[in-house]
């Protein structure tokens, strides 16, 4: 069995459980500059605000006091979010935070008759510790379970458990299909052609059919519902930083073009590694440089530059080519440089249920097998069985530079930041 939990109209409910006065008010909050609303209070949604609506059409609803809209604050959302999914993780083997405000609990090897005692008690532990409702759905899948989820708090109950597929049966009937986890508007635009219009009916065709429309990801939506669990944790997105970096202070001065090339070609490839690892992919890479600001008659140079991919990515070799043409690109030739460093940014979670990713099984995914595959080598080994050639530079020469990374051939020294100057 596995499970969805998830906060109620979250944002909400953060400034609910610091202000309770709030509680019972229509209340919503808006995005970045007040835009629009992002979150809603059930109280909200009863006066018919719409989840993106712009502030300017609620104004004489605010004006007379029929609504409440606060501005976002999100250090808040995101301190509360942190304790809720550890909440989560108190009462269950493993979980996975989906977002915000959803995780995934995996319930492997608990008795189906102790889970609503279970649900039970995490909803009870979010309300007390953290005045945050939330809404738990059981299932023997991912999709399942998040049919329920959203069912359920739809009913006001907070848990709800689906032991087998074919009880879900009544339940798909209602469910428009363009409200299926997975199946965007996109592919429901195509099933609404072939004359599907809710879940139920999409499980009433046969999986050839399917994936013969709407490709893996539509047979995989497909499969879960009939019960057979295909999207794996690891399929989930993990919780995605804005950017990852990586820099190093150099024990010397470095005006060696091919070392500086090599140590750029390591950090681009740690980036790269974190990137994948909480499943994300970035579409900026920046390389900067900086000279030893306590050495004299060296003029102070802070070369810096950004490069903008076509598409977003996780693999080594493409961040680390971005990384270098942003290196040749910003280099001047003769500056003795004491810091280096790679940056990643416009990160954006690489969800297995994308449907971009699974369209055509193309060279990119190829590589992105490929890319995991040296990762679990790697991960096996004590320092990385394999690298890139161009992490490799000639050991005589810089046998001094050994900053800590095996650049060489030499055995590597252990990990460690260097202190500055
Ligand atoms: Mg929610």
């Amino acid at each position: 069995m596995t499970g969805l939990a998830d906060c109620n109209n979250f944002f909400v409910s953060c400034e609910r459980s610091v202000d309770p006065s709030l509680c019972g008010k229509a209340v919503v909050v808006l995005s970045n500059n007040d835009g629009c609303v992002v979150a809603r209070s059930n109280e909200a949604k009863r006066l018919g605000v719409r989840m993106g609506q712009p502030a300017f059409q609620l104004r004489d609803m605010i004006r007379d006091r029929h609504l409440i809209a606060l501005s976002g604050n999100h250090l808040l959302y995101r301190d509360i979010s942190l304790k809720v999914h550890a909440i989560f993780r108190r009462f269950v083997p493993d979980s996975i935070d989906y977002s915000v405000d959803e995780s995934f609990l995996d319930l492997t090897g608990i008795p189906v008759d102790v889970i609503p005692d279970i649900g039970n008690a995490m909803v009870k532990a979010c309300m007390d510790e953290l005045s945050i409702p939330v809404t738990i759905g059981f299932a023997p899948t991912k999709t399942l379970a998040k049919v329920y989820a959203e069912n359920a708090k739809k009913g006001g109950c907070p848990v709800a458990v689906c032991v087998n597929a074919a009880d879900a049966l009544p339940l798909l009937q209602r469910l428009p299909i363009s409200d299926l986890w997975g199946i965007g508007r996109r592919l429901a635009k195509r099933l609404y052609q072939n004359g599907v219009y809710t879940a139920a009916d999409f499980i009433s065709r046969d999986a050839a059919w399917v994936r013969r429309l709407l490709g893996l990801q539509g047979e995989r939506s497909w499969r879960e519902l009939h019960g057979q669990p295909c999207i794996d944790l690891d399929h989930v997105l993990r919780p995605i930083q804005d950017s990852i970096s990586e820099s190093r202070t150099f024990p010397e001065d470095v005006d060696d073009p091919d070392y500086l090339r090599a140590r750029i070609v390591i950090y681009a490839s740690h980036c790269a590694r974190r990137l994948r690892d909480m499943n994300g992919v970035c579409r900026s890479v920046g390389v900067f440089l900086r000279t030893n600001p306590f050495r004299p008659g060296l003029p102070v140079v802070r070369p810096e530059g950004i490069t903008r991919l076509l598409h977003p990515t996780s693999l080594t070799t493409e961040i680390v080519e971005a990384a270098l043409a942003q290196l040749d690109a910003i280099y001047p030739r003769g500056i003795p440089f004491k810091r280096a460093g790679v940056w990643l940014a416009d990160i954006t979670p690489d969800s297995a249920v994308a449907p971009s990713l699974f369209d055509e099984p193309s060279s990119r995914s190829a590589a992105m097998k490929f890319m995991k595959t040296i990762d679990a080598i790697n991960d096996r080994s004590h320092r990385p069985a394999i690298r890139l050639a161009s992490q490799i530079v000639n050991p005589s020469a810089h046998a001094a530079h050994n900053d800590g990374y095996s650049t060489s051939f030499q055995a590597p020294r252990p990990l460690g930041d260097e202190p500055m100057p």
